[in-house]
């Protein structure tokens, strides 16, 4: 008879990629780990073909298992033991501060770091290096919806309401999102609304998977959605359409928004979309007669230099309908990242402190000083959006070092050529992570890290729901966690210093020199406790309890959020703001010899800079390698065959990828996806202009001009 093996480990947790945080089973058995669906609200046991291969990652033969140090007489990284690479980085800082003054190191996180982690660094970033210089790649994600959704709620939360309305809205209008290939469990909540007769219409400028499951697509020009937004709300009025109480009850500023879109008629929005009239007045019917109607908006919309003025246009049109608080309605934000919304509420923003406190506002500090344990003098000020950090390492007045988690800036940030040469530049480059990625494999030291499987924390999706992430198993023989590593470097810093200006600092029972996630989330409790994503009253139990548990909430005896807005907004006088915004065109527009549209995207088997799924086989097989999609009119007279070679050339930079021709897409715009590194990264062609207020760079639109490559 055979001895009975080991009994087989499970950890109900969630994929480790995106803002759906998809719930999903890990099962261990004889040393391999197998995803098993599970049934969790959101994706109701749907992976995608992402989440299923998750955990392939585990035991790659890729992963980094060692410290990595460079080595000044070859150049190579070496593996080295933790003690001589964490002293190399705390050497580093302090030569670097010393120099330099605080603010010369800088950090860089994640939107995919836990909920713990992105606290654990906002906090390693302000107590134990003092800079001010901390900023994350959130700015690329979301930064728009949130920076729009504050100045008009008073809140930033991705959807103020569950996932599932999408499934019984009357109308759902999506902008510049494709669930279908990014989130493909979402599609369900679709296909329910429109079993149950509901009305669904995509904004794209491409005939993408979602827009194939639409009743309407509207395909205006990259960088025209503000003139859309108009132009619907101004049928809106015309038609009689907004909701008029509503408007004087619950909001504030409508005026103002109501002359600005009177210049909007349909035809005019037309001239510059390319959105025929009957389409928008179709779709201005749909959003004005519907009972229950959701707009929702991601990256097209919002990844532009007038983003939040773009999703302000359609939160005003959302206002102006009555739907943000109306059961079942409402305006939201498809957020990209895993931890896209706890990533950005806990303060590794530039300029946030814990609980979306803002880090100038003197009473935030005096609360957030006091969890610390400091005073709130010591904290630094706000630090600069993430393009801004980036491109000035390196410079006479910026960082000389920086510490990077989570995130993989040389393949995802704009103008990537640039920003690879920054940080070149630096003194110190360090890099936590437990793959070799573009960025790490530029970095002075590098530091190898669990995955999601092998440590517990917590992640906040879309919804504004908080999750538990389960460990399945230990991390293997030389990776640490990154908590670990915060608080190791934490405790080295201190005690090289000695000196007044920089005493062992901090609450030395709390969570400042912990590598304990739960412990780290009880000091998060009490520094969110009063603000706007206040999980004061959230604990892992009440999680597990209930499928996680919804901020604001601030009394662990209470009940949690699920839906914000229904009695009032939290604005100082309990109205939401509309505020007039006008068209204006692209930071770059199209010349001759940039004549074509440029705009950049997400495949189905890739995720963010491909670091991770890249390396996962079957995730190779079905999307191997970036493309240029052109429509096949555009090709036909660049003389390109499906398949062959293309440049595309901006101002700044080129990639070089396969051609594929494709109707879907306008003949005037050419897209590439973002996930590959290399002559075939889309980013080194991408604009560096900004919103001027959320610091989000314009992906999705610039001038190029595309040239065949022609092959020996
Ligand atoms: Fe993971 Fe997102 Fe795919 Fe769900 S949709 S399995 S969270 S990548």
């Amino acid at each position: 008879a055979t001895a009975p093996g080991p009994t087989p480990r499970e950890a109900a947790t969630h994929c480790p990629y995106c803002a759906l945080q998809c719930g999903m089973t890990l099962r261990e058995e004889d040393g391999r780990v197998a995803v098993l669906p599970r049934q969790f609200p959101t994706n109701r046991g749907g992976l995608c073909q992402k989440g299923w291969t998750a955990a392939e990652l585990l035991d790659h033969p890729e992963r980094l298992t060692t410290p990595l140090l460079r080595d000044p007489a070859s150049g190579e990284l070496r593996p080295a033991t933790w003690d001589a690479a964490l002293a190399r980085v705390a050497e580093g800082i302090r030569d670097v501060q010393s120099g330099h003054g605080r603010d010369a190191v800088a950090v860089f996180g994640g939107g995919g770091l836990t909920n713990e982690k992105a606290y654990a660094l906002g906090k390693f970033a302000r107590v134990a290096l003092r800079t001010r210089n901390i900023d994350y790649n959130g700015r690329f994600c979301m930064s728009s919806a949130a920076a729009a959704g504050m100045r008009a709620f008073g809140v930033d939360r991705g959807l103020p309401f569950p996932l599932s309305d999408l499934g019984r809205a009357d109308t759902l209008l999506l902008v510049g999102a494709n669930p279908a290939e990014t989130m493909p469990p979402l599609v369900r909540w679709l296909t329910e609304q429109r079993q149950r007769g509901g009305k669904l219409i995509v904004v794209d400028p491409r005939v993408t998977a979602t827009a194939r499951l639409a009743d309407l697509h509207l395909q205006p020009l990259p960088g025209t959605d503000l003139a859309v937004a108009s132009a619907l709300l101004h049928i809106a009025l015309t038609e009689g359409l907004v909701d008029k109480d509503y408007i004087a009850a619950r909001t504030s500023g409508f005026e103002e928004v109501r002359r600005a879109v009177a210049a909007w008629w349909p035809a005019r929005a037309e001239v510059l979309s390319g959105v025929p009239v009957a389409d928008l007045e179709a779709t201005a019917r749909a959003l004005g007669t519907g009972e229950r109607v959701v707009i929702l908006t991601a990256r097209g919309a919002e990844q532009h230099a007038k983003g939040v003025d773009t999703v302000t246009g359609f939160v005003n049109l959302a206002l102006a309908l009555g739907l943000p608080g109306r059961p079942g309605s409402g305006y939201g934000c498809l957020t990209g990242q895993g931890n896209g919304q706890g990533g950005r509420e806990h303060g590794q923003k530039a300029d946030q402190l814990p609980g979306y406190r803002r880090i100038d506002d003197p009473a935030a500090r005096a609360h957030v000083a006091g969890v610390w344990g400091v005073p709130a003098d010591d904290l630094p000020g706000p630090g600069v959006p993430a393009y801004r950090l980036l491109d000035s390492l390196g410079t006479p007045d910026g960082p000389k070092a920086m510490l990077v988690f989570g995130s993989n800036p040389v393949v995802s940030a704009p103008r990537a050529a640039r920003i690879e040469g920054r940080l070149r530049d630096l003194d110190l480059l360090v890099v936590a992570d437990f793959l070799l990625s573009e960025t790490a494999a530029l970095a002075d030291v590098v530091l190898p890290t669990a995955q999601w499987a092998e440590e517990d924390g917590t992640m906040t999706n879309l919804e504004g729901r908080v999750l538990r992430r389960r460990a399945l198993r230990e991390p293997p023989a030389g990776v640490r966690t990154d908590l670990a590593i915060l608080a190791d470097l934490t405790a080295r810093l201190a005690d090289g210093r000695g000196d007044d200006a920089s005493p062992p600092r901090g609450d030395e029972k709390g969570s400042f020199r912990t590598p304990e996630p739960q412990a780290v989330f009880e000091e998060l409790r009490r520094a969110s406790a009063g603000g706007i994503a206040d999980y004061a009253g959230i604990t892992w139990e009440r999680i597990d309890a209930h499928d996680g548990a919804y901020w604001p909430c601030p009394d662990p005896d209470g009940p949690d959020t699920p839906r914000l807005f229904a009695e009032r907004f939290p604005t100082p006088d309990g109205r939401a703001r509309f505020h007039a915004v006008e068209h204006r065109p692209a930071a770059e527009e199209v010349s001759a010899a940039y004549p074509l549209h440029f705009t950049t995207g997400r495949v189905l088997a890739q995720y963010q800079s491909g670091t991770q799924t890249r390396r996962v086989p079957a995730l190779r097989r079905a999307a191997p390698e970036a493309f240029v999609e052109l429509h096949p009119d555009l090709a036909g007279r660049l003389g390109v065959a499906d398949g062959e070679p293309v440049r595309v050339v901006s101002r700044r930079g080129e990639m070089v990828a396969p051609a594929r021709l494709s109707a879907a897409i306008r003949p005037d715009t050419v897209f590439a996806p973002f996930h590959w590194g290399g002559a075939a990264r889309a980013n080194s062609v991408t604009n560096d202009a900004v919103d001027p207020i959320s610091g989000m760079p314009e992906f999705k639109i610039c001038a190029v001009r595309v040239e065949r490559v022609e092959t020996p």
